[in-house]
């Protein structure tokens, strides 16, 4: 319970690898707060379970984004996690898609650590945290927002870990290979139809081929390496950019 006493704000922790990072720093005692999207009566219930609060801010929307930053507060540990997709050739990438990502995925980021990096240098400490990607390393076709974004993310995280470095402020990036979560499924589809395949083929030769591991990345070992990055001992951690990622990038 080493995280009692902080207060952690975990984005797109209503789903997937949000919220097994939320699980994850609320059992080492963080008082979480959540926000995304989703059902009420559901994200009620893990309120319940986590003991955790609830920001409904639509993050696609810098106002939405002061203003839940406003009333959450100060925090200790910013999670910088929601995040969307869409495949398709650049050619035929809808507008609104491409500036929705960008939005979303790289200036959702920017609006929430502008807020928080104020009371974590007043407290002489604090944790950023990027969800960013395997994608922020490397590239594969039809996600061009998607990437762009991320190695954005990246860049961003590297700039600010520069500007914090004698404040107690850490900033890093997490970057997942494919984890088994709702914004996966969802892409299946698009991808069958982007490159001709079956769903079999897409899982098989589209994900999985790009993992050494041949298995995909669990949502509670990123948790796990976030609890990590919390710690003491990540003081001196800031600035990189972590893949977990079964070997993809590796390659
Ligand atoms: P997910 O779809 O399960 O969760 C996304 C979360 O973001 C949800 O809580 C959703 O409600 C929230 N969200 C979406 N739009 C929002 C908005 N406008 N405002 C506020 N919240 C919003 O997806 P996931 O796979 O858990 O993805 C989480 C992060 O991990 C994303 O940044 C994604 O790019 C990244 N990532 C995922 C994978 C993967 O394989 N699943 C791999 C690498 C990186």
């Amino acid at each position: 319970m080493f995280l009692k006493g902080k207060r952690a704000l975990v984005t797109g922790s209503t789903s997937g690898i949000g919220l097994a990072v939320a699980r994850a720093l609320a059992a080492e005692g963080a008082e979480v707060v959540l926000n995304g999207l989703g059902d009420r009566d559901e994200i009620a219930a893990l309120e319940a379970e986590l003991g955790a609060s609830y920001n409904g801010a639509n993050l696609l929307d810098p106002a939405a984004i002061e203003v839940m930053m406003a009333e959450v507060g100060a925090i200790d540990i910013l999670v910088n996690n929601a995040g969307m997709q869409h495949v398709a050739p650049v050619e035929d990438f809808p507008i609104e898609k491409w500036d929705a990502i960008i939005a979303l995925n790289l200036s959702a980021t920017f609006h929430t650590t502008r807020a928080a990096v104020p009371a974590m240098k007043a407290a002489g400490w604090g944790r950023i945290i990027n969800t960013a990607s395997a994608h922020s390393k490397t590239a594969s076709p039809f996600k061009s927002a998607y990437n762009a974004s991320k190695h954005a993310v990246d860049g961003f995280t590297k700039t600010i870990a520069l500007e914090l470095a004698q404040t107690g402020v850490t900033a890093n990036c997490i970057s997942p290979g494919y984890v088994w979560t709702p914004l996966i499924e969802g892409q299946i589809p698009d991808t069958m139809a982007a490159r001709g395949l079956s769903r079999e083929e897409v899982i098989n030769d589209v994900l999985l081929a790009k993992q050494p591991t041949k298995k995909f990345v669990q949502p509670e070992e990123i948790g796990a390496l976030a609890v990590f990055l919390c710690r003491e001992e990540a003081g001196n951690v800031t600035g990189a950019n972590w893949s977990i990622d079964g070997g993809w990038t590796a390659e």
